[in-house]
């Protein structure tokens, strides 16, 4: 099975409260994406690498990008990101890894997970929840409690065979698309949901955090200064 990676880092993090997106920010010496594309570039399953960046940055390939890893510039909406990256991959890939470029720990073993469960279907990373978890209404009142055992929090990689991925996005080129916004697509895995295409699950890993937030570059610096995350780069 041939297996390529497609990193988005196209999106300009406005909750981040900087001028920088946070993909962009120093972790430990490298860019918060340095270390997600480098994931990918070292893992022996994965063949090909492409990195979606904003067309301005895209025009100056950063020099911190390991060679052999394609660049190509995004869209407006994630999704339409998504499909520039899957149209860069060569037509032998058969399996498409889709991740965030602000995730910049996935371990070898949860790319591996994605990958061994992806030639049969979508697949998705998730972990448990731990809080209660409550539904409030528009004035904040609670509403209801809602079962935990039942709810997942999503990561990436998202794994898909790459007909599917090309299927599910070519909803984008047709009027199909205009009833979803496709701004409102946070992951790939909802447009198989809305395809009726089966999702499975895969155990995602509390140290695969996103950077959305100060608070959170601030626990990843952490985890790179005391080694939790061994120093890849
Ligand atoms: O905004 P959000 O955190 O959901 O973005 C998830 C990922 O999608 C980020 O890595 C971001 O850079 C990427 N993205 C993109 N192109 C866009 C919007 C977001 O590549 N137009």
């Amino acid at each position: 099975m041939r297996v390529g990676a497609v990193i988005v880092a196209a999106g300009r993090g406005r909750r981040f409260g900087d001028e920088r997106p946070k993909q962009f920010v120093d972790l430990g010496g490298a860019p918060v994406l340095a270390w997600s594309v480098r994931a990918f570039a070292a893992h022996p399953e994965v063949e090909r690498v492409v990195v979606v960046l904003s067309p301005a940055r895209a025009a100056a390939r950063p020099a911190w990008l390991p060679e052999g890893v394609t660049v190509v510039p995004g869209g407006v909406a994630r999704a339409d990101s998504v499909r520039a990256g899957v149209g860069a991959l060569a037509e032998e890939i058969e399996v498409v890894l889709v991740h965030d470029g602000a995730r910049p720990f996935p371990s070898a073993a949860l790319i591996s997970r994605v990958i061994g469960s992806a030639g049969r279907g979508p697949v998705i990373p998730v972990i448990g929840i731990e809080d209660t978890v409550k539904r409030v209404d528009g004035r904040g009142r609670v509403a209801e409690t809602v079962p935990r055992e039942d709810l997942r929090r999503v990561q990436t990689p998202q794994g898909f065979p790459r007909e599917v991925l090309a299927r599910t996005h070519a909803l984008g080129d047709g009027a199909a698309w205009a009833e979803h916004d496709a701004a409102s697509l946070t992951d790939d895995a909802m447009l198989c949901e809305r395809l009726g295409i089966e999702v499975a699950t895969v155990e995602g890993e509390p140290s695969n955090l996103k950077i959305t937030t100060p608070r959170d570059l601030a626990v990843a610096r952490w985890m790179v200064e005391s080694g939790v995350i061994p120093g890849r780069k």
